[in-house]
């Protein structure tokens, strides 16, 4: 059954007079009930001990429940048309997801966490419960992330490589991975040494970096919810779509992967009451194949960096 919500700002507003009371509470349930889930799927690997098959396994279960929901509830009908690039999108997921499992692998087997645990090891929490201790794993991640992310905006040099994400034009769960490889590899280098030397122990990292994952994708699904104050405190598919906005005044915000703590802290946090626009990109060339992404970054002609002219609101 195909649900439809009609357009417009009071999508965002929350204006449910005339649906259904069950069909508006599920579109504010939604959200935490499927990070519930996937939290639930990953605290049984642990469980059982399998963390990376029950991880794998509720990753795909995720992918799977967002394509239908998508289709099911939408926010923007337009973005479930075919824009041709998946395979794009795929390439640059498994490129860039592979490579930064290589990068972690390779992390932990020349013993960069061991040695970090030796030294800092005791300043970390250990005698805290363990949901206390993830969620310290998310601040300290955070904090690199979001340096990664905004010098990405700020910076011509690597705006090159992080306007292959911005240039896709919709968002939905599958161009959650959409990054070119040097932009993923910048974040994981600020984001992953701050944990290793803050001494997490590995489960604390595993933990953090498998969140990071599902808020990830639920951030680019094109699902119609709504998200109450947890907008102020995640990085919900809402604030993402600012994000996402052509306009570098709405645009140059949200930058949080997970949280939105450093955007309320730096004031670069921005959620109004309206809809976001349904016509993202970027102004400035980019190919719609995987190769030609891939390129562009190393070629003469480029997007302009989204510059924010006066007014920060
Ligand atoms: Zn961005
Ligand atoms: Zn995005």
């Amino acid at each position: 059954m195909s649900i439809v919500f009609e357009e417009g700002a009071d999508a965002i507003t929350g204006d449910g007079r005339q649906r259904g009371l069950a069909t508006y509470a599920l579109t504010f349930l939604l959200w935490p009930a499927i990070l519930a889930a996937c939290i639930y799927g990953t605290w049984l690997g642990f469980e059982s001990g399998h963390s990376a098959i029950y991880f794998n396994i509720t990753y795909l279960l995720l992918a799977l429940s967002l394509f239908a929901l998508e289709r099911l509830l939408p926010h923007e009908r337009e973005w479930l048309k075919n824009d041709r690039q998946m395979g794009a999108d795929l390439a640059h997921t498994l490129l860039s997801k592979g490579f930064a499992q290589v990068l972690v692998i390779v992390g932990l087997t020349i013993g960069i966490a061991e040695v970090a645990a030796s030294k800092g090891g005791e300043f970390w929490p250990t005698h805290w419960p363990l949901a206390f201790q993830i969620m310290l794993g998310l601040v300290i991640a955070e904090a690199g992330l979001y340096i990664a992310h905004r010098v990405a905006h700020e910076w011509a040099l690597l705006w090159r490589f992080h306007a292959v994400h911005h240039s896709a034009p919709r968002l939905w769960f599958f161009n959650t991975g959409r990054f070119h490889l040097v932009d993923t590899v910048t974040s994981i280098l600020l984001s992953q040494p701050l944990l290793f030397l803050a001494g997490a122990p590995s489960d604390v990292f595993i933990w953090t970096n498998s969140i990071t994952a599902f808020i990830g994708m639920l951030t680019h699904c094109n699902i119609e919810m709504r998200f109450g104050p947890l907008n102020y405190v995640f990085n919900t598919p809402a604030v993402h779509r600012w994000h996402h906005s052509r306009n570098p005044a709405e645009g140059n915000s949200n930058y949080g992967e997970n949280l939105m703590l450093f955007d309320i802290l730096f004031r670069t946090f921005y959620c109004p009451n309206r809809r976001p626009p349904a016509d993202i990109g970027i102004d400035g060339p980019m190919p719609t194949n995987f190769t030609g992404q891939f390129a562009q970054p190393f070629r003469r002609d480029q997007a302009a960096l989204p510059v924010t002219s006066g007014g920060d609101d």
